[in-house]
């Protein structure tokens, strides 16, 4: 017998217990059924959920039960993206092992998983920090580097001189050490690369094909591959041999070069600098810039004279060549042409060594530019180019490439922004990179045979270096009889993720990566869900290894993930006060009373502690930085995790923002006692025999029409187009509706159970703890999920009658229930013979009638 109120801590334990060990979620292979692969992207084992965790695995788990009702057959898996950083932080702050951390986590934030009721097959749960998961990644390098797409080179970290160790670029703050302060520099190391830039024209092409993808995050993509079509050039040097190479996308500004920048890597300022102190000096200090390029837009420009000279390529004009620290060894040729009057990176330069600014490009039109204040960077037609004047940039790029190319100075070349994966770590907390070091220092592929190489979980982290560095019983083995040495770098962590998605179709295969039946079965996944923070590197990086299994014959489609939705921020309300040196002290919400005036608008604030009056800052990004995150486990532990689910899908569309309210997660809940209660009072009505639609009274048709058009609008919404939000409200709609029906007569009865048993049904993917004990309350056996999605009845939408708006004038004037089928001449009749409107027409000649069928009559009389 069915509860009174509504009691989720009661009902969703007993309900995830009934899935459970029924293994509802479990995921097979059937030939027979469309299949539809939704995944979430998982989460770093962090220890606890926060809201974005919940918001984003909440619309995952509502569009796999949603595409379950629709009769298809759907796999969801879930597990933990379980190294990098933060554990070894952890591990040294809590003396405590990043495994034995990283394993904990997973248990907590799994019982948390559960407890929100999300359909997961958990048959299929990894932990990339499980060997039996990345041991397949080490033998895909390896394949990798057979087929000469993996390769080491030497390449610059961040390294702290105090601490003798490799930094993350998290690990840099300001410039300097996380952990000592010290100046960070920069720092030649040999790393390995995978080649993602011999995939880079068709990584671009292929977002053509994604037409399930967000534009923005396509054009992120697009951006960061960055290809281009420029000249490369050379500038002989004067009075000596030798040539610097250049890049430009803009040949028709190279009449107005009046310097060459190179890198401080860059051969010519090595040698540059070999007798002279002062540039020696200055190489070392750009040595401390950043390795990202991010860094390069913010530094500040500073340069210095090598002393030699290059010969411009079509004036034979002398130019002077400059080391500046804004130009990097790792892009292009680590050689600039600088024209200072159309870059503004070279005009800021230029300015502030005294470097000739000469105008090559005037604008089309009639745009102002004022060079003594900026570079003038757009297109336009050439001056002071000699035989060039008068041409558009764009012809100019033709003639002066031609012209190069005659003259064997330069030719036309395609180039990408997009740099190889650098994938070397020299941190712990990852998968050990299976290559060995030979006495002879050749680094080669382990052998199958030492696959999986084991990280050591077993160990102290003293802080600084890396447990598995300078370890003998780590590094040192043999090679076929002879010793050698075991690399000591681990993967960066996007490696992990970036295939992730494919094992979890053969989670269990113990003797090859993937198993090919089974992965071209499940994949591509059909909706993929994440924050748009991974709309570059993540995404990009599995649609490369996807393209990498295929080509190794592993996977037979083009691209992992067929629709991609990034849901919205989690936003919510944070509050300050001043401490005494004028700094702003965040109180988080929970600890915080607001007083809020007659319109509900906030008023002020204090904390409930001690009453200190505290200021609002408005709505902003849950995070640490501001304290105003909302612990979900407190949310679930209060309202119940159906509450928390279909506040979270009803508060916003899942691509918009969410802005955070107590007082909108009690509405929700109190919607969901609404709908305990009305189908109490139904169910103690007992009989409820379905009347035939025929010998419903009018009330009862009107709500009977009421709930297909619900069926219809919400079909819609959420099956077209994922519009939970706009679905919640029509439902809600329809409830209000269904609470006004007479349940005394066997009518209103029967369109009250038929209206409810929809409305469970409807909501069973954003609520599927209450949708499954009504569902059984109803008298049903089995799975609301397996029930199909309610059917709509057409004939219930057709109006016997309609409601008509007359107006006079453009007042309204009457309403009019008339027959659905009424004619236009007989409207008119009756909206004329209407009393209140012959009262508006006393005296008045009638000038036009509009009849709109269906909707209203306007009279216009003067
Ligand atoms: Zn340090």
């Amino acid at each position: 017998m069915m509860q009174e109120t509504y009691q989720p801590q009661h009902i969703e334990p007993a309900i995830q217990q009934q899935w459970e060990q029924n293994q509802v979620f479990k995921a097979v292979v059937d030939h027979n059924r469309e299949k539809f692969y939704c995944l979430s992207m998982f989460p770093y084992p962090s220890g606890r959920l926060h809201m974005g965790h919940v918001r984003n695995y909440t619309i995952g788990d509502v569009v796999s039960r949603y595409q379950r009702m629709q009769g298809k057959n759907v796999l969801q898996p879930m597990g933990w993206d379980a190294f990098g950083l933060p554990a070894e932080n952890a591990a040294i702050k809590h003396q405590v092992a990043p495994a034995k951390w990283t394993k904990e986590n997973i248990a907590y934030m799994k019982n948390q998983l559960k407890s929100l009721g999300f359909g997961y097959d958990w048959s299929r749960e990894i932990a990339t920090c499980d060997p039996e998961y990345y041991r397949w990644e080490q033998w895909f390098f390896t394949k990798l580097i057979d087929k000469g797409l993996a390769y080491k080179k030497v390449s610059a970290v961040n390294w702290c001189p105090h601490d003798q160790t490799v930094l993350a670029n998290e690990q840099v703050i300001d410039g300097g050490c996380w952990r000592c302060d010290t100046p960070v520099v920069r720092k030649e190391i040999p790393q390995w690369f995978i080649r993602i830039t011999d995939y880079a024209e068709e990584l671009l092409n292929d977002l053509d094909q994604l037409d399930g993808w967000p534009d923005q995050v396509k054009a992120m993509q697009r951006n960061w591959i960055g290809k281009s079509r420029g000249v490369q050039l050379r500038f002989d040097l004067a009075d000596r041999d030798g040539a610097v190479e250049v890049y430009t996308t803009r040949p028709d500004t190279l009449m107005g070069v009046s310097y060459v920048a190179v890198a401080a890597g860059h051969p010519l300022a090595q040698e540059a600098a070999h007798n002279h102190a002062e540039l020696q000096a200055f190489l070392e200090e750009c040595k401390k810039t950043g390795t990202a390029e991010a860094d390069l837009a913010t530094v500040e420009k500073k340069g210095m004279a090598t002393g030699f000279s290059a010969i411009h390529p079509i004036t034979g004009k002398t130019v002077p060549v400059w080391v500046a620290n804004f130009v990097l060894m790792e892009y292009g040729t680590g050689a600039v042409m600088a024209v200072p009057a159309h870059d503004q990176r070279d005009w800021e330069f230029a300015q502030a060594y005294g470097l000739p600014i000469q105008q090559v490009i005037a604008p089309s039109d009639e745009q102002a530019f004022d060079l003594t204040q900026a570079a003038f960077t757009e297109k336009g037609t050439l001056v002071n180019s000699e035989q060039f004047d008068g041409l558009s940039s764009d012809d100019a790029f033709e003639a002066i490439a031609a012209e190069l190319q005659a003259q064997g100075k330069g030719e036309i070349k395609t180039q990408y922004r997009l740099r190889d994966w650098g994938v070397s770590r020299q941190r712990y907390w990852g998968a050990p990179i299976p290559t060995i070091r030979t006495q002879d220092g050749e680094s080669v592929p382990a052998p199958e045979s030492h696959l999986p190489v084991v990280l050591p979980t077993d160990v102290v982290m003293d802080g600084i270096n890396s447990p598995i560095k300078n370890n003998p019983e780590f590094e040192h083995i043999e090679l076929n009889g002879e010793p050698a040495f075991r690399e000591s770098d681990t993967f960066d962590t996007f490696m992990e993720s970036s295939w992730y998605y494919a094992r979890y179709c053969t989670p269990h295969s113990h003797d090859r990566m993937l198993d090919p039946a089974e992965a071209n079965h499940w994949l591509p996944v059909d909706q993929y869900i994440g924050g748009i923070e991974h709309a570059i590197l993540h995404l990009l990086y599995a649609r490369f290894f996807h393209k990498l299994l295929r080509d190794l014959g592993l996977v037979n489609s083009d691209e992992p993930f067929k629709n991609l939705l990034c849901q919205g921020m989690v936003l919510a309300d944070a509050f300050y006060y001043l401490n005494d040196n004028g700094g702003k002290e965040w109180v988080n919400p929970s600890e915080v009373d607001i007083l809020r005036d007659d319109k509900g608008r906030l008023a002020g604030a204090k904390r409930r502690s001690d009453g200190k009056e505290l200021s609002y800052s408005g709505m902003s990004k849950m995070s640490k930085s501001k304290n105003n995150g909302v612990d979900p486990q407190e949310a679930i532990d209060l309202y119940g995790a159906d509450t928390v689910r279909l506040y979270t899908m009803f508060a916003a569309p899942p691509e918009q923002t969410l802005e955070w309210s107590d007082s909108g997660v009690q509405g929700s809940q109190k919607f969901l006692q609404r709908v305990w209660r009305l189908s109490y009072e139904l169910l103690q009505q007992g009989d409820r025999t379905r009347v035939a639609p025929d010998d419903l009274d009018k009330a009862s048709k009107d709500a009977r029409r009421k709930v297909h058009e619900t069926i219809q609008k919400v079909s819609d919404d959420i099956g077209r187009r994922y519009h939970f939000n706009t679905a919640i409200a029509a439902i809600m709609e329809l409830l209000n509706t269904l609470q006004k029906v007479d349940l005394s007569s066997a009518a209103g009865r029967s369109v009250v159970a038929e209206g409810l048993e929809a409305i469970i049904r409807m909501l069973s993917p954003m609520t599927p703890h209450i949708s499954q004990a009504l569902w059984q309350a109803f008298g049903h056996d089995g799975l609301v999920i397996d029930a199909p999605w309610p059917e709509l009845d057409s004939s219930a939408l057709v109006r016997d009658t309609l409601q008509i708006v007359v107006q006079v004038n453009g007042k309204l004037r009457a309403k009019l229930d008339v027959a659905a089928n009424i004619g236009k001449d007989e409207l008119e009749k009756m909206a004329l013979a209407d009393e209140g409107v012959q009262k508006q027409l006393v005296d008045k000649t009638i000038r036009k009638v509009i009849v709109v069928p269906g909707k209203l009559v306007n009279i216009v009389a003067n």
